[in-house]
């Protein structure tokens, strides 16, 4: 039987953030669901209060802040994000990785930020949002914090997020617009597909960044490193950087060599 909840819909940011301090950890917050329903179906999660983010006025889209940095709200869904001319010109993997992430159907309800928060280590957006140095900004009603994706991920599913607070926004700084990058994730099929491993790579000017994906309990970011640096290093340094285990989806030994394999591929192609 489905474990039952109380839903409820807050109207605005300062009514979310009280209920969220009332009832922390006995709280979950809901936003497209393809993740939460899962998990509530399967008895993973047995949350008292369920609250809808989708029903406050001006979180979703993607928007430019003051300091023209790149926004996505708390209702930002994946396909938001790839119908942005920013997004597909100026921050092409982010692009790249949305397109990746599971089917049409799935992206017009996932979010990137319950994508991230979710914080598998199959996570798609999580190698674009670390290449491009963004930051999760962090609320609850006593004040907010931000914290750069380099740090936002402790372990399997888990995150820096305290029981009481919400990732409120997540920010791309304009200084990453106009990086050069490509993801390449393995699948057992041709079709939408948990990733076996996923590789971003990510130049701008003379640095780059590699973003990996399902080849450690969390997502990891290796460099930056010269973008001219000789490419069996880069590869030496992505095997040395992860940690992949062997499950379901394939070996350890696998994971590993086509790791390399996509790092060789995609410094080439983003080289040009
Ligand atoms: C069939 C299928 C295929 C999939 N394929 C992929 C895939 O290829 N790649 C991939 O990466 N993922 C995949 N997923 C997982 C999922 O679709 C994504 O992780 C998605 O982006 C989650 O977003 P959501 O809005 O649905 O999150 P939700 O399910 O609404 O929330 C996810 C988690 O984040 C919490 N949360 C949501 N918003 C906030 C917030 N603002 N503050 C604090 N906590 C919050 C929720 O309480 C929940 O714990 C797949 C899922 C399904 C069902």
């Amino acid at each position: 039987m489905l474990h039952e909840f109380k839903y409820v819909a807050p109207r605005s940011r300062s009514e979310l953030l009280d209920l969220k301090a009332q009832y922390g950890g006995r709280a979950r917050l809901l936003a497209g669901g393809t993740d939460l329903l899962v998990n509530i179906r399967a008895g993973i999660f047995k949350p008292e209060f369920v609250l809808d983010v989708k029903k406050m006025e001006g979180f979703g889209g993607v928007t430019l802040d003051k300091d023209s940095n790149l926004v996505f709200g708390t209702a930002t869904t994946i396909n938001d994000v790839l119908k942005d001319r920013r997004v597909r010109e100026e921050y092409p993997l982010l692009a790249a990785c949305g397109h990746d992430l599971a089917s049409y159907q799935i992206r017009n309800r996932a979010t990137v930020i319950g994508n991230v928060v979710n914080a598998s280590p199959c996570s798609d957006m999580a190698p674009a949002l670390l290449c491009l140095n963004a930051n999760a900004v962090i609320a609850s009603s006593s004040g907010e914090r931000v914290v750069s994706f380099k740090d936002f991920f402790t372990g399997v599913k888990r995150t820096v997020l305290e029981d009481n607070e919400i990732l409120e926004r997540i920010e791309v700084p304009s200084s990453s617009s106009g990086t050069k990058g490509e993801y390449r994730k393995l699948k057992r099929i041709n079709g939408h597909d948990l990733g076996i491993v996923g590789v971003a790579v990510a130049i701008k000017g003379d640095t780059m960044h590699i973003g990996v994906s399902s080849a450690a309990p969390t997502p990891i970011l290796v460099g930056p490193m010269a973008a001219d640096i000789d490419i069996e290093k880069a590869v030496e340094a992505v095997a040395e950087a992860i940690s992949p285990i062997s499950d379901v989806r394939c070996t350890k030994e696998y994971r590993e060599y086509m790791a390399g394999v996509y790092v060789r591929r995609l410094i080439k192609e983003v080289r040009g």
